[in-house]
C-alpha cells in the first residue's frame, strides 16, 4: 500500500477544527502531537526534509489511530492512514520489539497460538490471580511492565476449539452465518462469543464456525508490521472464499476486526486489483454483531415479546472503530434499551485510549491518562454495569475501572442480550 503524504498534507487547510477533541493532543497539548502537526511533518518526511529518526518514531507511535479527526475534518483527511503508513516505515528502519514480534508470529501461527496460550492458562494461576467472572486477571507480585494491571484471561480451550464446526439451530441445514470471532473474543473474553452463540440458538439460525480463520492482521497493521498483514489477509481470503457462498453473513463481535475486514483489507491491497476485487465481495457479507442483528434478524422483536426489564442502569460507550469508522451506534443501544435502563455518558463517543501494542506496552502511562476522562463520565452516569462492542476496549476500561475503585462492571452487549434470553429460559 503506497500512501500519498505530500498530497493529504498539502490538503490540510490548518483550519485546527480536528485538534480539540484529538486525543493525543487533549494529553500532550503540542501542535507536534495534533493531527495536523502530524500531518504536517508526514507531508515534510515525503519531500525529504525530516528523518525518521528517534525522536520522529516516538512521535508518531503517539496517535492513538482512533480516527476521531477523521470524522470531524471537514474534507475527513486521513490521517491515521497516513500514519499507518509512516510507522511501516519506521518498523522498516528501526525493526519491531521482540515481544511483539513474537506475539505477531503467534498470530501468523494459529495452531501455535492455540498452543502457547493454552499452555499459559496452565501457568499463569502461579503468576496470576485469576477472576473467571469477570474474565480477568493481575499479578501476584511486582511484575515488569505489568505490575498493578488487570488484564484478559487466557483460556484452555479457545472459543473456536470448543465447538463442532457447524452448530445446527434451524430445522433445515442451510446455512445462515459464520462467526469470525476475532481474537479478544476465541482465546480471551470467550463470554462474547459464547454470548452470541446463545443468541444465534435463540433466533434458529444455523452457525459456521470457520475453524481456520486467522487474526484479522489490526494489531500487526497499527504497528507497522505490513508483512505480517499481508499474510494475515491473504490466509483469511483463500479460506473465507471456500464458504462465502454458503453464508448469508460473516458476523463479527469486535469493532475493531470489523473495521479492519470492512475498510482496511481493500485498502491495504488496492495495488493487488485482483485480491482487492475478492476482498470487496468478501466484506459485502461482513457485518458487526449488533449491526446484523438488529437489521437481518427479528431478535428486535424477539427481546420485546421476552418481557423483561433489567433494574441495573447500563451506560454504553462507542468503540472508536465502530461509531466513527463503521458509523454503529444506534444499533447495539436499540437492542439494549429493549431491556434495560440506558443512561448515556456526556460523551460516549471519547476514545478509551487503548491505542494498540504499542501503546499498551511502551506508552501506557499516555493509554493511562487518556482514559481519564472516559472513566469520570461513567461514573457520573451512576451506571452499574458499561458495555462495549470491542475486546480492546474491555481490556483499556476494564483496567482503569479496577484502579480508579469504581463499581462498575463491564458486559459486552451480546453478554447482556443473552442474559436475558437465558434469564427467560429459567
Ligand atoms: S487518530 Fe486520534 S490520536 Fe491520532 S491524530 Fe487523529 S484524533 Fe489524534
Ligand atoms: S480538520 Fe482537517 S483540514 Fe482542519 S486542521 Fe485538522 S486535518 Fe487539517
Amino acid at each position: 500500500m503506497n500512501f500519498d503524504f505530500t498530497k493529504t498534507s498539502e490538503a490540510c487547510v490548518k483550519c485546527g477544527k480536528c485538534i480539540p477533541s484529538c486525543t493525543i493532543h487533549q494529553i500532550n497539548a503540542d501542535e507536534v502531537t495534533s493531527p495536523r502537526g502530524f500531518l504536517e511533518l508526514a507531508g515534510a518526511y515525503q519531500r525529504g526534509e525530516l528523518e525518521l529518526d528517534k525522536n520522529a518514531k516516538d512521535i508518531f507511535e503517539k496517535c492513538f489511530l482512533c480516527t476521531t479527526c477523521v470524522s470531524i475534518c471537514p474534507t475527513s483527511l486521513p490521517t491515521d492512514i497516513a500514519i499507518e503508513n509512516i510507522r511501516r516505515d519506521i518498523a522498516e528502519k528501526f525493526g519491531i520489539a521482540w515481544f511483539k514480534r513474537a506475539y505477531f508470529f503467534l498470530l501468523r501461527h494459529r495452531k501455535m497460538m492455540d498452543f502457547s496460550l493454552s499452555l499459559g492458562a496452565y501457568f499463569l494461576p502461579l503468576l496470576f490471580k485469576i477472576d473467571r467472572e469477570a474474565q480477568s486477571m493481575r499479578a501476584r507480585f511486582w511484575l515488569p511492565y505489568i505490575n498493578k494491571r488487570v488484564f484478559p484471561i487466557l483460556n484452555k480451550k479457545s472459543f473456536l476449539n470448543s465447538h463442532e464446526q457447524f452448530i445446527q439451530n434451524a430445522p433445515d441445514k442451510s446455512l445462515k452465518a459464520a462467526v469470525f470471532a476475532g481474537c479478544f473474543s476465541n482465546y480471551h473474553y470467550t463470554k462474547t462469543a459464547e454470548s452470541l452463540l446463545e443468541i444465534l440458538k435463540a433466533l434458529k439460525i444455523n452457525v459456521l464456525l470457520p475453524k481456520k480463520q486467522r487474526c484479522c492482521g489490526a494489531s500487526a497493521f497499527f504497528t507497522g508490521d505490513f508483512k505480517t498483514v499481508d499474510t494475515l489477509i491473504r490466509a483469511n481470503v483463500e479460506y473465507f472464499e471456500t464458504f462465502l457462498d454458503a453464508v448469508d453473513a460473516i458476523i463479527i463481535p469486535e469493532a475493531t476486526c470489523a473495521a479492519m475486514i470492512k475498510e482496511d483489507w481493500e485498502r491495504f491491497m488496492s495495488e493487488d486489483i485482483e485480491m482487492a476485487k475478492r476482498i470487496k465481495k468478501i466484506t459485502a457479507k461482513v457485518f458487526m454483531a449488533s449491526e446484523w442483528l438488529y437489521k437481518k434478524t427479528n431478535l428486535l422483536e424477539y427481546l420485546k415479546s421476552l418481557n423483561i426489564t433489567q433494574k441495573e442502569r447500563i451506560t454504553y460507550h462507542d468503540p472508536c472503530h465502530a461509531r466513527k469508522v463503521l458509523k454503529i451506534f444506534k444499533e447495539p443501544r436499540a437492542l439494549l434499551a429493549e431491556n434495560y435502563e440506558l443512561s448515556e455518558m456526556s460523551d460516549p463517543a471519547q476514545c478509551c485510549g487503548f491505542g494498540g501494542v504499542t501503546m499498551q506496552s511502551e506508552k501506557f502511562e499516555l493509554a493511562k491518562m487518556a482514559v481519564k476522562p472516559k472513566i469520570e463520565m461513567i461514573k457520573e452516569t451512576g451506571a452499574k454495569i458499561l458495555s462495549a462492542e470491542c475486546g480492546a476496549c474491555r481490556m483499556q476500561l476494564t483496567n482503569a475501572i479496577d484502579k480508579s475503585g469504581a463499581e462498575v462492571k463491564f458486559k459486552h452487549p451480546l453478554e447482556l442480550i443473552a442474559e436475558i434470553i437465558r434469564a427467560k429460559q429459567t
